[in-house]
Formats: C-alpha cells, sequence, structure tokens
C-alpha cells in the first residue's frame, strides 16, 4: 500500500506538503527519507504553511530540532549524522516539543527502531532524467495511518505519478 507521486518543482512539493497538513493529527510522526538535496526540508516547509506556521521553516541543521506553533505544533528534526542520533536518544525522542506535537523527522529511518510504530514514511528521489523532478512515495505504517489512508489517497491525488510508457514505445 502506497502512493507515487511526482513533483517538477520545489513550490510543487511545497504543495504535496501542504495537502498532507490537512490531515495531520496531534502526535504523528512523518519520516522523510531521501538524500542529501531530494527536498525534504522542502516538503517540510509546506506541512509548515499547510498548518499555519508563520515563521520561516529552515532545516534544523545547528540546533537539532526546530519547533514551531500553528494549527498543531511541529519539532523538526534532522538526524543526518550520526552524533545526532545520539543527540536524539539524549533528548528523549517522546519529550521532543511536548507531547501533542507532530514530529518530522528527516532521515527517521536511521532511527526506525526508536520511533512510534504507527508513522508516516515519505521518500523523496530526484530522477536523474530531469534535475528539478522529484519522485515522492508515501507509505503508512500501522493502523492511525490506515485509517486516514482513503483521505490521504483522495488528497494526494493531483500528485499522482503518470504511468510510465512501456520501453519499446520511448524508442525514437
Ligand atoms: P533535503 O532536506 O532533502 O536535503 P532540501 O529540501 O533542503 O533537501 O533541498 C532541496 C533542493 O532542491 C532545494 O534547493 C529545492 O529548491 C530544490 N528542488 C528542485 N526541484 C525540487 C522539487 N521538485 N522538490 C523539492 N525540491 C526541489
Ligand atoms: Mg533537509
Amino acid at each position: 500500500m502506497i502512493i507515487e507521486l511526482e513533483t517538477e518543482t520545489a513550490d510543487r512539493t511545497r504543495e504535496v506538503g501542504r495537502a498532507l497538513a490537512s490531515v495531520l493529527e496531534p502526535r504523528d510522526t512523518v519520516v522523510l527519507t531521501g538524500d542529501l538535496g531530494a527536498g525534504k526540508t522542502t516538503l517540510v516547509q509546506g506541512i509548515g504553511q499547510g498548518l499555519g506556521v508563520e515563521d520561516h521553516v529552515a532545516s534544523p541543521t545547528f540546533t537539532l530540532v526546530h519547533e514551531y506553533s500553528g494549527r498543531l505544533d511541529i519539532a523538526h528534526v534532522d538526524v543526518y549524522r550520526l552524533e545526532r542520533v545520539q543527540d536524539v536518544l539524549d533528548l528523549a525522542l517522546d519529550e521532543l516539543g511536548g507531547p501533542e506535537r507532530v514530529l518530522l523527522i528527516e532521515w527517521g529511518d536511521a532511527i526506525a527502531d526508536l520511533l512510534p510504530e504507527d508513522r508516516l514514511r515519505v521518500e523523496l528521489t530526484t530522477e536523474s532524467a530531469d534535475a528539478e523532478t522529484r519522485r515522492i512515495v508515501v507509505t503508512p505504517q500501522g493502523p492511525s495511518w490506515a485509517l486516514r489512508w482513503e483521505r490521504l489517497e483522495q488528497i494526494l491525488d493531483p500528485f499522482r505519478r503518470p504511468a510510465r510508457r512501456p520501453l519499446d514505445e520511448a524508442a525514437p
């Protein structure tokens, strides 16, 4: 059960974030995964917009966690570097940003075992053919996302990745 999306610009990825924001609930965890520059922080910017955050959302590169308040409170974490994983452990993940916050965690796969079982995984991939295009795969994990899945599919429908042409058709 996955939803496969495609965005052609950073703004379009922010739009996906805004759409995702509309189904978020207190205590949700969203794991963002993908290479450096794939667009994880860009997507978080969109989620922030969707939750009515007025502050500028930037990568938590120098501080482990950025906290924002909007319709829901957000804790935005990036555990890219190994020492960050330890920092997150020291902070006690549960306490990050308070009990009701939505946790948006870049490179969260690295600490998957420590995260709530109920979480949404969003993977961004750069397509080699076109430097701007990103493929985004959304995977639900756990019962709370299973319940919201149909709604999520509807909301993300405008961003669906078009079906690829068969290889033989693509030949000149
Ligand atoms: P990450 O957090 O995954 O390292 P960032 O979101 O910080 O990535 O950076 C992504 C970069 O790629 C930004 O400079 C953004 O403007 C650019 N970009 C170009 N096209 C897209 C797209 N379709 N989606 C997201 N970002 C894009
Ligand atoms: Mg980032």
